[in-house]
């Protein structure tokens, strides 16, 4: 209780707020407030709430002013443009009561940019270097608009323009040094990304089970679930970058017991592909692909990893029947009889993918994708993906969604899932989906 009670008063509290009507009609994804989120989280403080507000003088006016008061630090973006509409160091200078100067500095910074350009300075361009003469520029090399920082009673706000990489270059640059100096004592906040594909996030978290023993003074695993598989996200706080990483390590250890089978990667963007990709190397083994529902998606994936024509001979997309017969020797008697989305023509299209390649491995997937084509024994979603390996011939049968997309990456996703428990000698299959033999 005591350490909990410590932990709450350290921690520091930061409200983001993201200025712009076309952030609130839809047109621009947040994509700052996210990346912001994500470095004050790095540096151990807390984002308490995130607002995004338009471009309303008494609206931002009442926005800020709350948050100064509400929270340790502001973050601020948008609104600072040369356009009528760019009001946010108005609403500032009046917060602050503070006249505007003119800074020396971005005047010139902003002439240069025009000279070096050939373009003529217009007065609102010039305006662009009249700060609030209580801020602290914040020098914006990347564009014309200078980030501000303020200071009132031991709260702090940066006012950032809102194109993103003038945002990410003042937060690099100015935002995230001074915070530093300022909150010298601050925990570290260390993360770690581990991804899962074909378990689903409730089983996973049932596995790795109740994690109170680990998840005080800032330690947690967060589940993030997408088509591609669910990543954990664990983290861990400590008054140093070492305390915090012996915490991580603890709790990494835990759920890698927990469920390391189903862990195929340590990085945030590492993907499926590439580690299939590494265990094909490995093993010296060659693959050949034929799909009919995922149109290329597969062999796509596979190409998007360097190296991959070490590994990948060839694949075939065979969408219609004909092509299927034609162009993978399937017998037209086999998909008359059973059907194109079925075991036997899954078996026989993995097995002659490998065979016309002369691969070692062939994987095949055919499936009804949706939204129509439908019917009562082989309803939307329904995949098979075959696979032959090592002489092996077999097929798994999922029924994944209504969604088109979703069902053809979550085909992908099981396919290569299935590929690397098998090259790993996992004794399971993605969903806990049984193998189907001829
Ligand atoms: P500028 O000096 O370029 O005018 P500004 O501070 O006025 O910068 P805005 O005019 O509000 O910024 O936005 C500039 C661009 O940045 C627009 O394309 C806008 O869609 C984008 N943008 C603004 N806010 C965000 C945000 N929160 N997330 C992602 N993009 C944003
Ligand atoms: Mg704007």
């Amino acid at each position: 209780m005591y350490s909990k009670t410590l932990f709450s008063m350290c921690m520091k509290k930061a409200h983001i707020i993201s200025i712009g009507n076309e952030l609130l009609i839809g047109d621009t994804i947040n994509t700052n407030a996210a990346h912001i989120g994500q470095r004050l989280t790095h540096l151990g403080i807390t984002t308490e709430q995130i607002f995004t507000i338009p471009d309303d003088f008494s609206i931002i006016k009442k926005r800020i002013s709350r948050s100064l008061e509400q929270a340790d630090v502001t973050i601020v973006t948008g609104g600072l443009g040369p356009t009528h509409d760019d009001i946010t160091k108005k609403v500032v200078a009046e917060i602050f009561d503070s006249k505007m100067v003119s800074n020396e500095l971005v005047l010139n910074h902003i002439k240069k940019i025009f000279s070096d350009r050939g373009y003529t300075l217009s007065p609102s361009n010039i305006e662009q270097a009249q700060v609030p003469e209580v801020c602290t520029v914040l020098f914006n090399k990347q564009g014309t608009a200078p980030g501000m920082w303020f200071e009132k009673l031991g709260h702090y706000l940066a006012v950032l323009p809102g194109v993103p990489y003038e945002m990410k270059h003042l937060m690099e640059t100015g935002v995230e040094p001074k915070l530093l100096s300022i909150y010298k004592g601050l925990n570290i906040r260390v993360t770690d990304y581990l991804k899962t594909a074909g378990i689903p996030e409730s089983t996973l978290s049932d596995l790795i089970g109740n994690l109170d023993e680990y998840t005080n003074n800032g330690v947690g695993v967060a589940y993030l679930p997408n088509p591609g598989g669910v990543t954990m996200r664990l983290s861990a706080e400590g008054a140093t970058k070492e305390m915090a990483e012996q915490k991580l390590v603890k709790l990494r250890k835990m759920v890698f017991d927990k469920s390391g089978d189903f862990i195929f990667a340590r990085q945030k963007d590492k993907t499926l592909a590439e580690v299939v990709g590494s265990l094909l190397t490995e093993k010296n083994l060659t693959i050949a692909t034929a799909e009919s529902c995922t149109g290329g998606m597969l062999s796509n994936e596979i190409t998007d990893v360097p190296g991959s024509s070490g590994y990948l001979l060839g694949g075939i997309v065979a969408y219609a029947n004909s092509a299927k017969s034609q162009l993978l020797g399937i017998d037209e008697k086999l998909i008359e009889e059973f059907g194109a989305v079925s075991k036997p023509v899954a078996l026989a299209m993995a097995k002659n993918a490998a065979k016309k390649f002369g691969a070692d491995i062939g994987v095949s997937t055919t499936g009804i994708a949706g939204p129509g084509g439908g019917s009562d024994d082989k309803p939307v979603g329904t995949v098979w993906i075959g696979f032959f390996i090592n002489g092996e011939n077999f097929a798994l049968k999922t029924v994944f969604t209504n969604n088109r997309l979703v069902n053809k990456q979550r085909t992908v996703m099981v396919a290569l899932e299935t590929l690397r428990r098998y090259l790993l000698g996992i004794k399971t299959y993605p969903y806990e989906l049984k193998p189907h033999y001829s």
